[in-house]
C-alpha cells in the first residue's frame, strides 16, 4: 500500500489552514501544522491532536526548519490589516523570510509548494474586474504595503525558484474570504458586523461603504486550493467569488439575517483602502474546473451559525 502523502501546512492554526487541516486529514493524509500562534488558536486544530497522522509544531517561519514532506501549503502570515499592521516589518519578515524558507525546503526536498497569495497584489486597482494578468497598482509606502509589497516579493521568489531550481509551485490569488473560525476580534468586515450585530452595537462603516468586496465562503476556497495544488498550473490564479457587493449593502443583509436594525457607525477610511475588487474567475474555471458553490446569503448564515455557538458555550 502507497504511504499517504506528508503535508506541511505552515499557518495551520489560522482560520483558512485549520479548514486545510481538516480537509486533508479527512482525506487520509498526513499533517504537519505549523504555526507561531500570532493569529491562529489551538483550539482550531484541538480535535486532530493525539492522531498518528497530525502533528504540531510551534514555530516562526521567519527561522529555518528542516523536514520530511512532499507538499507545503504556505499559509503563514496574519491576513487582517489590523493583525498585519501590528508589528508590520514582522509582517513584511514573514512574507519574506517565510516564503524565502519554506521555497528552501521544498528545493531541499523536492517537494511542492502552494502560496497563499492574496488579491491584495492588484492594490487599488484602475482595472475591474480583475484578471491575473493585470498587474495592479500599490502603493510601496503605506498602511498596507508590508502585507501587499510581502506578498507581491513572495510571488516573485516563488517563480524565481521556479526559474533557478525547478522548484514546482502554485500562487494562489485569494479574495475576500470568510467563514467559521474568524477570530471575534478579526477585524475583518464581515465578522466585524456579525460580532456587532450579534452584541446590539451600531455596525461600523468605514468611509461611506460604497467601496466593494466580494466574498468567497471558507469551504469553497479551500476546494480550490486543493484543485490547484493537484493541478499543474504553476502561474497565479484568482480564486474567489465573484459576486460583488457594496459595503453598507453588507451591512444591510446583516441586519436583516440577525434581525436587528442597528444603527450605523461611519468611521474614517484608511488610506489605500481598495474602491473596488472583484476576481475574474475564467482561468480557475478552465485550468482547475472550479468555480464557488456557496451563495453570500447561506455562507453568512452558516458564519452566523458559528458565532452564535462561540457566544453560547
Ligand atoms: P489567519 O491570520 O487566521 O492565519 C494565519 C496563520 O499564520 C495564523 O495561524 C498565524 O498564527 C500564523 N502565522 C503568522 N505569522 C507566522 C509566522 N511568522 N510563523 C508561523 N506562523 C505564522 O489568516 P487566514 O485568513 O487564515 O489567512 C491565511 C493565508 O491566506 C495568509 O497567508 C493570508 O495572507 C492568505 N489570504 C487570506 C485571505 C482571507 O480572506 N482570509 C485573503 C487573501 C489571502
Ligand atoms: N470595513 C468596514 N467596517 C469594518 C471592517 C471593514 O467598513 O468594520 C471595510 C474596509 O474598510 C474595507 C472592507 O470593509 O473596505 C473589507 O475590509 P476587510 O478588512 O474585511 O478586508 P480587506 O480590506 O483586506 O479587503
Amino acid at each position: 500500500m502507497a504511504s499517504p502523502l506528508r503535508n506541511l501546512i505552515t499557518g495551520g492554526a489560522g482560520f483558512l489552514g485549520s479548514h486545510l487541516v481538516d480537509h486533508l486529514m479527512e482525506a487520509g493524509e498526513e499533517v504537519i501544522c505549523l504555526d507561531n500562534f500570532f493569529t491562529g488558536r489551538k483550539k482550531n486544530i484541538a480535535g486532530w491532536i493525539g492522531n498518528p497522522y497530525f502533528e504540531l509544531i510551534r514555530h516562526d517561519v521567519t527561522e529555518p526548519i528542516l523536514l520530511e514532506v512532499d507538499k507545503i501549503w504556505h499559509l503563514a502570515c496574519p491576513a487582517s490589516p489590523s493583525h498585519y499592521q501590528f508589528n508590520p516589518i514582522k509582517t513584511a519578515k514573514t512574507s519574506f523570510l517565510g516564503t524565502y524558507n519554506m521555497l528552501g525546503l521544498a528545493r531541499r526536498v523536492g517537494a511542492k509548494l502552494l502560496l497563499a497569495s492574496t488579491s491584495e497584489v492588484y492594490g487599488d486597482p484602475e482595472v475591474h474586474p480583475q484578471p491575473e494578468t493585470y498587474r495592479g497598482c500599490v502603493n510601496p509606502i503605506g498602511f498596507r504595503s508590508c502585507y501587499v509589497e510581502g506578498k507581491r516579493i513572495a510571488e516573485t521568489l516563488c517563480h524565481d525558484y521556479m526559474r533557478m531550481n525547478a522548484t514546482e509551485v502554485r500562487i494562489a490569488r485569494i479574495f475576500n474570504t470568510y467563514g467559521p473560525r474568524m477570530l471575534p476580534n478579526d477585524g475583518r468586515v464581515i465578522s466585524n458586523f456579525i460580532v456587532q450585530a450579534m452584541h446590539n452595537e451600531p455596525l461600523s462603516i468605514y468611509g461611506d461603504g460604497s467601496q466593494t468586496r466580494s466574498f468567497c465562503y471558507v469551504d469553497d476556497l479551500i476546494n480550490g486550493l486543493i484543485k490547484l495544488m493537484d493541478s499543474s498550473y504553476s502561474f497565479p490564479i484568482n480564486i474567489g467569488n465573484p459576486e460583488e457587493i457594496e459595503i453598507l449593502q453588507l451591512a444591510n443583509i446583516i441586519n436583516s439575517k440577525l434581525r436587528k436594525d442597528l444603527e450605523f457607525k461611519y468611521l474614517e477610511i484608511q488610506d489605500d483602502d481598495p474602491l473596488r475588487r472583484q476576481p475574474v474567475i475564467d482561468l480557475a474555471k478552465k485550468e482547475l474546473n472550479w468555480s464557488p458553490k456557496i451563495s453570500l446569503d447561506d455562507g453568512i448564515e452558516k458564519t452566523c451559525q458559528y458565532f452564535r455557538k462561540y457566544y453560547s458555550s
